[in-house]
């Protein structure tokens, strides 16, 4: 099954303040609830809390302060109320790209951009890239990082996704330019896909 690529599969969103937090509470048009995860502006965003623990996405990017634009949502920018301020697309990513970098992020359009700075001939490893335009990923995959919440003896036997979490999932490919070697075979544009799918077919 596949969505409208701007809709994002996104319902409902509740925003829940105490002091200086907020939160958005994004719920899933679907009974997949992580659907909208992929459609997110940033790989920064991709994370989510279950009631047992965190999930993340893109690990190592986060970990290193650094994110990717999403390249089907940047093509679709003019679509999104969201970043309604904005006059233009232009202003609309740098309102973009101004509130991550206010965090400490680096955010860039392809994970090798950074290779590039030291190694211009930096190319894919597309089998084990987990952000390759190319490579399809699934919301629990090897890529993903999961962590239980509570002591090491609860964390141990503690599943991270439980109930409908268990038995969906959303399987996903970024899409976007070409990123080298190989997937310079495509030279033309990736298209995103996403869409959600029983777990047992994917693990
Ligand atoms: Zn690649």
């Amino acid at each position: 099954m596949q969505y409208p690529r701007y809709h994002g599969g996104i319902g409902p969103i509740v925003t829940l303040t105490r002091d200086t937090t907020t939160i958005d509470i994004v719920e899933s048009n679907t009974v997949c609830a992580t659907l909208p995860i992929p459609f997110f502006w940033t790989t920064t965003a991709m994370s989510f809390v279950t009631g047992t623990g965190i999930v993340t996405l893109f690990p190592h990017l986060l970990e290193e302060h650094r994110g990717l634009l999403n390249p089907e949502r940047k093509a679709d920018f003019a679509l999104d109320p969201s970043l309604g301020e904005a006059q233009n697309e232009q202003d609309q990513l740098e309102m973009l790209l101004t509130k991550y970098r206010s965090r400490g992020f680096d955010i860039r359009d392809s994970y090798l951009d950074w290779a590039r700075e030291t190694d211009p001939t930096a190319s894919c490893d597309a089998r084990d890239a987990p952000a390759c335009p190319l490579t399809f990923r699934w919301v629990g995959d090897w890529h993903t990082l999961m962590r239980a919440f509570g002591s090491v003896d609860v964390r141990l036997k503690r599943q991270v996704m439980e109930g409908i979490l268990s038995e969906t999932t959303t399987i996903w490919r970024r899409g976007g330019e070409p990123c080298g070697k190989p997937c310079t075979a495509l030279r033309r544009f990736i298209p995103a896909e996403v869409w959600c799918q029983g777990r047992d077919l994917v693990a």
